[in-house]
């Protein structure tokens, strides 16, 4: 087990820890040191700490809080610690792991701030704090930064809690409560501290290639940034754009609207319909209403709604192999209701009644697993020998591509983290599919979501991302991963893809004239 010091500064704050790291399961390898007040104090005892070679170190707390949204008793975990008081060289230290050790006290139900710390040489009065705020401090103490700075490159967390706040200042009548609701937020959050020491180690990393973001996904995420850009925000979509929370949350801050209907969206404002496509009875509501859509749906999953309409008019049933409720499935039984049929697993086929068994057709939805859909669709060319569809060539390149590389990685891994939203049909097939090639594996929106336990004992952890993670996540994940000891990291490469699709009409020609501009202006 790794073994963890967690420095604190005060007597009251140490027995807080103590008290706290008792509660927890196995605290025989935690040791809280009390490192006396101030920055001086601070760096003479993390001298006599590193010698005694902790694997691991943790911060833990009182600060003053900075910003007007912080209560007495929120917790702080820094992500980084910059020296204000110069006393430890000025330096600006980071504390890659935060985000694992802030989901884990989200899930303790616990309120956690991350964002910069600051450690000044003295305390501070109104003003000061004002200015520290502005740099980008949320909380301020006077030891972290030397105590970090001491730490000799070991895995470190830095825990506070808050005990005053620009509405509470620390010499006021509140001072006697903030004090005491922070010190209980300590001890609350301490076994946590325990549980992130039992993570702390050294991996590797195995990195499935391709991930995240396809063709459709960016071509879907650039029209709704250049429908911004030449109407200008609001900019309403009908539906996520993709199925992605970050992806969704920084159009939203960029002035994106997101409605589930179309109903939602005022006479003569901008939509785009979204990259899982719509059913043509959208199209009509829309033309209806005298609204202008432009359409981000797939080129791929277009694809499926004309082979659909093809078949219907053809006079065959089609049996749509896919997820009930999934906005892609829906799209594409609205192209002919009358003569589709969802199936979703081998079971469903019995319940198909085509007017002529030898007119049954098979389509897929893009974002199936492969060996899910192709147990569906032996089902129904048993019972239809005649039936007649693509074999799972409608799943589309960038999920089979996805799939083949966790299987890649699932095989050397003792843990998969595959980075997607709860609702993106391709990244909860590639947590399945690291599944059933025997390997654990877990959803997550964020490195936040990762949860301590899944952690210890696994030394090498691959990573995937559906194709509509951003890739900035990845990155994420293996920083915070980095932050519990050293991370090797290894592309596993099974296919490279250069697919792109272009953009739709009305945006190219305004975006053509828009380049033209630029260049004309810039010659
Ligand atoms: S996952 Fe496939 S079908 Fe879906 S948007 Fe990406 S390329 Fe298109």
């Amino acid at each position: 087990m790794t073994t963890l010091t967690v420095c604190a500064p005060l007597r009251v704050e140490a027995r807080a820890l103590r008290r706290g790291l008792d509660a927890a399961q196995d605290t025989s390898e935690v040791r809280v040191v009390r490192t006396g007040y101030g920055p001086a104090r601070a760096a003479a005892a993390m001298e006599q700490i590193a010698a005694a070679g902790p694997e691991a170190l943790a911060v833990g707390g009182v600060a003053g809080g900075l910003t007007d949204d912080l209560r007495v008793g929120d917790l702080v975990v820094a992500t980084e610690v910059t020296d204000a008081g110069g006393t430890a060289g000025g330096a600006t230290i980071s504390c890659p792991s935060a985000p694992l050790l802030a989901g884990e006290l989200r899930r303790a139900g616990l309120t956690v701030r991350t964002g910069r710390l600051a450690t000044v040489a003295h305390l501070v009065r109104h003003g000061q704090h004002a200015a520290l705020a502005v740099a980008g401090a949320i909380a301020v103490d006077m030891e972290s930064a030397p105590l970090l700075a001491g730490a000799g490159g070991r895995p470190v967390v830095v825990l506070r809690a808050i005990s005053d706040t620009p509405a509470h200042p620390l010499v006021s009548p509140h001072t006697v409560t903030g004090g005491i609701a922070a010190l209980r937020s300590l001890r609350e959050a301490a076994p946590v501290l325990a549980r992130w020491a039992a993570a702390v180690g050294p991996r590797q990393v195995l990195l499935a290639s391709p991930r995240s973001f396809c063709a459709g996904v960016e071509r879907a995420i650039e029209i709704v940034e250049l429908a911004l850009e030449q109407h200008g925000p609001p900019v309403y979509v009908r539906k996520q754009i993709v199925h992605n929370a970050t992806v969704v949350a920084e159009l939203e801050q960029a002035g994106a609207i997101f409605v589930d209907e179309l109903s939602e969206v005022p006479d003569g404002a901008n939509v785009v319909f979204s990259a899982h496509g719509v059913s043509p009875e959208v199209r009509q509501d829309a033309a209806r209403r005298g609204l202008d859509p432009i359409d981000a749906t797939c080129p791929l999953v277009a694809k499926v709604h004309a082979e659909a309409r093809r078949y219907a008019a053809d006079g065959y049933l089609v049996a749509l192999i896919g997820h009930a409720g999934h906005e892609e499935t829906e799209g594409t039984m609205g192209e002919a209701p009358a003569s589709m049929a969802l199936v979703e697993k081998p079971e469903d086929v019995a319940g198909l009644q085509p007017a002529d068994p030898a007119k049954v057709a098979y389509l897929m939805q893009t974002t199936l697993a492969a060996d899910e859909a192709s147990a569906v669709v032996d089902a129904i060319t048993e019972r239809y020998p005649a039936a007649t569809g693509p074999g799972t060539a409608d799943i589309c390149y960038a999920t089979t591509n996805r799939q083949q590389a966790v299987r890649a990685i699932a095989a050397r891994s003792d843990l998969v983290l595959v980075a997607g939203s709860a609702n993106s049909s391709n990244s909860v097939r590639l947590v399945e599919t690291a599944e059933r090639a025997g390997t654990r594996a877990y959803l997550v929106d964020s490195a936040e979501d990762i949860q301590l336990g899944w952690l210890a004992g696994a030394s090498t952890i691959g990573i995937a991302a559906g194709a509509s993670a951003p890739p900035a996540i990845v990155g994420q994940i293996v920083a915070a991963l980095g932050g519990l000891g050293g991370v090797t990291t290894e592309e596993v490469v099974v296919a490279t893809e250069s697919v792109q699709f272009g953009l739709p009409k009305e945006l190219r020609q305004a975006d053509d004239r828009a380049v033209l501009t630029r260049k004309t202006v810039s010659s």
